[in-house]
Protein backbone atom coordinates (compact mmCIF):
# COMPACT_ATOMS: atom_id res chain seq x y z
CA UNK A 1 0.00 0.00 0.00
CA UNK A 2 1.23 3.57 -0.51
CA UNK A 3 1.47 5.52 2.93
CA UNK A 4 -0.63 8.21 2.95
CA UNK A 5 2.03 10.72 3.12
CA UNK A 6 2.97 10.02 -0.13
CA UNK A 7 -0.58 10.24 -1.64
CA UNK A 8 -1.64 13.81 0.08
CA UNK A 9 1.91 14.97 -1.10
CA UNK A 10 0.92 13.98 -4.72
CA UNK A 11 -1.63 15.67 -4.39
CA UNK A 12 -0.48 18.56 -2.66
CA UNK A 13 2.12 19.02 -5.45
CA UNK A 14 -1.10 18.71 -8.29
CA UNK A 15 -2.28 22.06 -6.84
CA UNK A 16 0.90 23.05 -7.57
CA UNK A 17 -0.02 22.72 -11.28
CA UNK A 18 3.16 19.43 -10.42
CA UNK A 19 2.31 16.40 -11.59
CA UNK A 20 4.20 13.82 -9.97
CA UNK A 21 3.42 10.24 -11.18
CA UNK A 22 3.99 7.86 -8.05
CA UNK A 23 5.33 7.27 -4.84
CA UNK A 24 8.99 6.01 -6.45
CA UNK A 25 8.79 9.42 -8.30
CA UNK A 26 8.33 11.43 -4.87
CA UNK A 27 11.05 9.24 -2.93
CA UNK A 28 13.61 10.05 -5.36
CA UNK A 29 13.19 13.49 -5.59
CA UNK A 30 13.69 13.65 -1.91
CA UNK A 31 17.18 12.19 -2.20
CA UNK A 32 18.61 14.28 -4.94
CA UNK A 33 22.56 14.48 -4.88
CA UNK A 34 23.24 16.28 -8.47
CA UNK A 35 21.29 18.41 -10.85
CA UNK A 36 21.61 17.75 -15.06
CA UNK A 37 19.78 20.94 -17.01
CA UNK A 38 18.93 21.04 -20.39
CA UNK A 39 19.31 24.55 -21.51
CA UNK A 40 17.19 25.98 -24.65
CA UNK A 41 13.47 26.04 -22.94
CA UNK A 42 14.70 24.63 -19.44
CA UNK A 43 17.04 27.27 -18.17
CA UNK A 44 16.32 29.83 -20.73
CA UNK A 45 12.86 31.06 -21.47
CA UNK A 46 12.98 29.41 -25.21
CA UNK A 47 10.82 32.07 -26.80
CA UNK A 48 13.79 32.81 -28.59
CA UNK A 49 13.32 36.31 -30.77
CA UNK A 50 14.75 36.29 -34.37
CA UNK A 51 17.19 39.18 -34.50
CA UNK A 52 19.13 38.33 -37.69
CA UNK A 53 19.00 36.08 -40.84
CA UNK A 54 22.51 36.67 -42.35
CA UNK A 55 23.12 35.33 -45.92
CA UNK A 56 25.47 34.52 -48.60
CA UNK A 57 26.03 36.84 -51.36
CA UNK A 58 23.14 37.82 -53.28
CA UNK A 59 20.49 35.80 -51.45
CA UNK A 60 17.37 37.29 -50.01
CA UNK A 61 17.02 37.31 -45.85
CA UNK A 62 13.30 36.60 -46.53
CA UNK A 63 13.80 33.75 -48.94
CA UNK A 64 16.00 31.75 -46.54
CA UNK A 65 13.90 32.36 -43.47
CA UNK A 66 10.66 31.74 -45.65
CA UNK A 67 12.05 28.20 -46.55
CA UNK A 68 13.69 27.70 -43.50
CA UNK A 69 10.67 28.04 -41.77
CA UNK A 70 8.27 26.00 -44.24
CA UNK A 71 10.62 22.89 -43.12
CA UNK A 72 10.36 24.12 -39.36
CA UNK A 73 6.76 23.38 -39.74
CA UNK A 74 7.21 20.23 -39.42
CA UNK A 75 9.81 19.80 -36.55
CA UNK A 76 8.17 20.66 -33.09
CA UNK A 77 11.29 22.01 -31.52
CA UNK A 78 11.49 25.17 -29.68
CA UNK A 79 13.14 26.99 -32.01
CA UNK A 80 11.49 25.72 -34.78
CA UNK A 81 8.08 27.13 -33.33
CA UNK A 82 10.23 30.23 -33.10
CA UNK A 83 11.34 30.48 -36.75
CA UNK A 84 7.86 30.04 -38.45
CA UNK A 85 6.83 32.58 -36.22
CA UNK A 86 8.88 34.95 -37.35
CA UNK A 87 8.08 34.11 -41.20
CA UNK A 88 4.32 34.47 -39.98
CA UNK A 89 4.41 37.76 -38.92
CA UNK A 90 6.61 38.88 -41.94
CA UNK A 91 3.64 38.03 -44.01
CA UNK A 92 5.93 35.15 -45.88
CA UNK A 93 3.94 32.54 -47.46
CA UNK A 94 5.13 29.35 -45.99
CA UNK A 95 5.04 26.11 -48.20
CA UNK A 96 4.14 22.19 -47.06
CA UNK A 97 7.78 20.37 -47.35
CA UNK A 98 7.83 16.88 -47.71
CA UNK A 99 10.06 13.95 -46.73
CA UNK A 100 11.16 15.70 -44.03
CA UNK A 101 13.51 13.73 -41.40
CA UNK A 102 14.05 15.36 -38.28
CA UNK A 103 17.18 14.37 -36.41
CA UNK A 104 16.09 15.63 -32.32
CA UNK A 105 17.93 18.62 -31.11
CA UNK A 106 20.16 19.00 -34.20
CA UNK A 107 17.95 19.82 -36.82
CA UNK A 108 15.37 18.93 -39.58
CA UNK A 109 15.71 18.64 -43.72
CA UNK A 110 13.54 18.12 -46.73
CA UNK A 111 11.99 19.47 -49.29
CA UNK A 112 10.47 22.66 -49.90
CA UNK A 113 8.57 23.35 -53.60
CA UNK A 114 11.21 20.88 -54.91
CA UNK A 115 14.47 22.45 -53.62
CA UNK A 116 16.74 20.43 -50.80
CA UNK A 117 16.26 22.34 -47.72
CA UNK A 118 18.33 21.62 -44.38
CA UNK A 119 18.09 23.93 -41.13
CA UNK A 120 19.41 23.13 -37.89
CA UNK A 121 22.60 23.58 -35.46
CA UNK A 122 25.94 24.32 -37.82
CA UNK A 123 27.69 21.17 -37.28
CA UNK A 124 24.57 19.65 -38.57
CA UNK A 125 23.95 21.91 -41.51
CA UNK A 126 27.48 21.58 -42.89
CA UNK A 127 27.72 18.06 -41.94
CA UNK A 128 24.57 17.68 -45.04
CA UNK A 129 26.39 19.78 -47.08
CA UNK A 130 29.82 18.75 -49.76
CA UNK A 131 32.73 18.22 -48.08
CA UNK A 132 35.37 21.23 -48.03
CA UNK A 133 32.31 23.79 -48.10
CA UNK A 134 33.00 26.66 -46.23
CA UNK A 135 30.59 28.68 -44.10
CA UNK A 136 31.74 32.30 -43.54
CA UNK A 137 29.50 33.68 -41.57
CA UNK A 138 30.31 31.21 -39.13
CA UNK A 139 33.95 33.26 -38.38
CA UNK A 140 31.14 35.78 -37.01
CA UNK A 141 30.92 33.84 -33.91
CA UNK A 142 28.81 35.68 -31.23
CA UNK A 143 28.35 34.64 -27.48
CA UNK A 144 25.07 33.78 -26.27
CA UNK A 145 22.78 34.29 -30.12
CA UNK A 146 21.57 31.06 -30.71
CA UNK A 147 22.27 30.66 -34.15
CA UNK A 148 20.48 28.24 -36.68
CA UNK A 149 22.22 27.33 -40.28
CA UNK A 150 20.09 27.35 -43.87
CA UNK A 151 21.43 25.18 -46.42
CA UNK A 152 19.48 25.25 -49.78
CA UNK A 153 20.01 22.69 -52.77
CA UNK A 154 23.52 21.77 -51.03
CA UNK A 155 24.68 25.05 -50.77
CA UNK A 156 25.06 27.16 -47.11
CA UNK A 157 22.60 29.48 -47.59
CA UNK A 158 22.35 31.49 -44.46
CA UNK A 159 21.69 31.84 -40.49
CA UNK A 160 19.33 32.77 -38.25
CA UNK A 161 20.60 34.22 -34.96
CA UNK A 162 17.97 34.18 -32.57
CA UNK A 163 18.82 35.76 -28.76
CA UNK A 164 16.88 33.37 -25.86
CA UNK A 165 17.23 34.77 -22.64
CA UNK A 166 17.84 32.95 -19.15
CA UNK A 167 14.30 32.85 -17.30
CA UNK A 168 14.41 35.51 -14.46
CA UNK A 169 14.96 34.51 -11.10
CA UNK A 170 16.76 31.20 -12.16
CA UNK A 171 20.20 32.33 -9.75
CA UNK A 172 18.18 32.60 -6.75
CA UNK A 173 16.49 29.12 -7.56
CA UNK A 174 19.94 27.60 -8.33
CA UNK A 175 20.66 28.70 -4.61
CA UNK A 176 17.60 27.28 -3.13
CA UNK A 177 18.10 24.10 -4.64
CA UNK A 178 21.96 23.93 -3.22
CA UNK A 179 19.87 24.93 0.40
CA UNK A 180 17.75 22.08 -0.09
CA UNK A 181 20.65 19.56 -0.54
CA UNK A 182 21.69 19.58 -4.40
CA UNK A 183 25.39 19.28 -4.53
CA UNK A 184 26.31 19.61 -8.29
CA UNK A 185 24.31 21.47 -10.97
CA UNK A 186 25.70 20.71 -14.00
CA UNK A 187 24.18 22.24 -17.48
CA UNK A 188 24.01 19.81 -20.68
CA UNK A 189 23.38 21.05 -24.19
CA UNK A 190 23.07 20.63 -27.43
CA UNK A 191 23.70 23.81 -28.30
CA UNK A 192 27.57 25.44 -28.97
CA UNK A 193 29.51 25.89 -26.65
CA UNK A 194 29.51 29.99 -26.63
CA UNK A 195 25.71 29.96 -25.72
CA UNK A 196 26.24 27.75 -23.23
CA UNK A 197 28.92 28.86 -21.54
CA UNK A 198 27.34 32.92 -21.96
CA UNK A 199 23.95 31.44 -20.28
CA UNK A 200 25.73 29.26 -17.39
CA UNK A 201 28.48 32.47 -16.27
CA UNK A 202 27.51 33.72 -12.92
CA UNK A 203 25.10 30.73 -12.04
CA UNK A 204 27.60 29.06 -10.05
CA UNK A 205 27.31 25.83 -12.26
CA UNK A 206 29.78 23.10 -11.43
CA UNK A 207 29.79 21.87 -15.44
CA UNK A 208 28.89 22.83 -18.63
CA UNK A 209 28.68 19.78 -21.46
CA UNK A 210 27.93 21.72 -24.69
CA UNK A 211 26.83 20.42 -28.12
CA UNK A 212 25.51 17.02 -27.42
CA UNK A 213 23.07 14.31 -28.89
CA UNK A 214 20.58 13.01 -27.05
CA UNK A 215 22.33 9.72 -26.22
CA UNK A 216 25.42 12.05 -24.78
CA UNK A 217 23.08 13.45 -22.60
CA UNK A 218 22.21 10.17 -21.19
CA UNK A 219 25.93 9.79 -20.85
CA UNK A 220 26.11 12.55 -18.80
CA UNK A 221 23.46 11.82 -16.54
CA UNK A 222 24.95 8.11 -16.16
CA UNK A 223 28.07 9.54 -15.26
CA UNK A 224 26.47 11.92 -12.81
CA UNK A 225 25.01 8.75 -11.11
CA UNK A 226 28.05 7.47 -9.93
CA UNK A 227 27.56 10.07 -6.87
CA UNK A 228 24.30 9.57 -6.06
CA UNK A 229 20.47 10.21 -7.11
CA UNK A 230 20.45 12.23 -10.22
CA UNK A 231 17.97 14.87 -11.55
CA UNK A 232 17.34 15.72 -15.06
CA UNK A 233 15.28 18.78 -16.36
CA UNK A 234 14.61 18.86 -20.14
CA UNK A 235 11.59 19.79 -22.02
CA UNK A 236 12.54 18.64 -26.03
CA UNK A 237 12.12 15.56 -27.76
CA UNK A 238 15.98 15.24 -27.04
CA UNK A 239 15.94 15.25 -23.80
CA UNK A 240 13.33 12.20 -23.38
CA UNK A 241 16.32 9.47 -22.89
CA UNK A 242 18.13 11.28 -20.42
CA UNK A 243 15.30 12.42 -18.93
CA UNK A 244 14.66 8.32 -18.62
CA UNK A 245 17.98 7.69 -17.91
CA UNK A 246 17.82 9.69 -14.52
CA UNK A 247 17.06 8.85 -11.20
CA UNK A 248 14.39 11.66 -11.87
CA UNK A 249 13.01 12.89 -14.75
CA UNK A 250 11.58 15.86 -14.99
CA UNK A 251 9.72 17.50 -17.80
CA UNK A 252 8.78 21.21 -18.80
CA UNK A 253 5.41 20.03 -19.74
CA UNK A 254 3.48 22.97 -20.95
CA UNK A 255 5.38 23.85 -24.31
CA UNK A 256 7.50 21.11 -24.18
CA UNK A 257 7.91 17.81 -26.38
CA UNK A 258 5.08 15.26 -25.66
CA UNK A 259 8.01 12.05 -25.59
CA UNK A 260 9.74 14.18 -22.68
CA UNK A 261 6.61 14.32 -20.57
CA UNK A 262 5.95 10.66 -21.31
CA UNK A 263 9.58 9.80 -20.42
CA UNK A 264 9.60 11.85 -17.28
CA UNK A 265 8.97 11.18 -13.82
CA UNK A 266 7.41 14.62 -12.64
CA UNK A 267 6.02 17.17 -15.05
CA UNK A 268 5.79 20.59 -14.68
CA UNK A 269 2.22 21.92 -16.19
CA UNK A 270 3.19 25.41 -15.78
CA UNK A 271 6.09 27.32 -18.09
CA UNK A 272 7.64 27.86 -14.67
CA UNK A 273 11.07 26.05 -13.67
CA UNK A 274 10.65 27.49 -10.10
CA UNK A 275 8.11 25.16 -9.72
CA UNK A 276 10.94 22.74 -9.20
CA UNK A 277 11.17 24.36 -5.35
CA UNK A 278 7.76 23.04 -3.99
CA UNK A 279 8.43 19.92 -5.52
CA UNK A 280 11.19 18.74 -3.85
CA UNK A 281 9.88 20.98 -0.42
CA UNK A 282 6.75 18.25 -0.57
CA UNK A 283 8.86 15.44 -1.39
CA UNK A 284 11.29 16.02 1.94
CA UNK A 285 8.82 16.66 3.46
CA UNK A 286 6.14 13.48 2.29
CA UNK A 287 9.34 11.53 2.70
CA UNK A 288 9.72 12.57 6.70
CA UNK A 289 6.30 11.52 7.61
CA UNK A 290 6.61 8.17 5.74
CA UNK A 291 9.08 7.13 7.89
P1 LIG B 1 19.08 22.20 -25.62
O1 LIG B 1 19.67 20.83 -25.54
O2 LIG B 1 19.82 23.19 -24.81
O3 LIG B 1 17.61 22.25 -25.32
P2 LIG B 1 18.71 21.89 -28.36
O4 LIG B 1 19.53 20.67 -28.57
O5 LIG B 1 17.25 21.70 -28.24
O6 LIG B 1 19.25 22.68 -27.11
O7 LIG B 1 19.01 22.92 -29.51
C1 LIG B 1 20.31 23.17 -29.88
C2 LIG B 1 20.37 23.76 -31.26
O8 LIG B 1 19.82 22.84 -32.20
C3 LIG B 1 19.58 24.99 -31.48
O9 LIG B 1 20.25 26.12 -31.03
C4 LIG B 1 19.43 24.98 -33.01
O10 LIG B 1 20.60 25.51 -33.62
C5 LIG B 1 19.41 23.53 -33.35
N1 LIG B 1 18.14 22.92 -33.83
C6 LIG B 1 17.73 21.67 -33.52
N2 LIG B 1 16.59 21.36 -34.13
C7 LIG B 1 16.24 22.43 -34.86
C8 LIG B 1 15.14 22.74 -35.71
N3 LIG B 1 14.18 21.89 -35.95
N4 LIG B 1 15.10 23.95 -36.28
C9 LIG B 1 16.06 24.83 -36.03
N5 LIG B 1 17.12 24.61 -35.24
C10 LIG B 1 17.23 23.43 -34.65
MG1 LIG C 1 15.67 21.98 -24.57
Amino acid sequence: AVPVAIVSGLSRAARHSILIKGGKAIEALARVNSLVLDKTGTLTDGRAKVVAVNVSDGADPDEVLRLAASLDQASKHIIAQTIVAEAQGRLLKLAVPSDVVETPGEGVRGVVEGRSIAVGGIQFVMSKLPQGTENRLQAKKVAGAVIVAVAIDGHFAGEIRLADELRSGTQLLLQRLRMLGVQRIVLATGDRSEVADAIAAGLGIDAVRSGLTPDQKVLVVLSERKNGPVMMIGDGVNDAPSLAAADVGVAMGARGAAASAEAADVVILVDHLDRILPAMQIARRSRFIAL
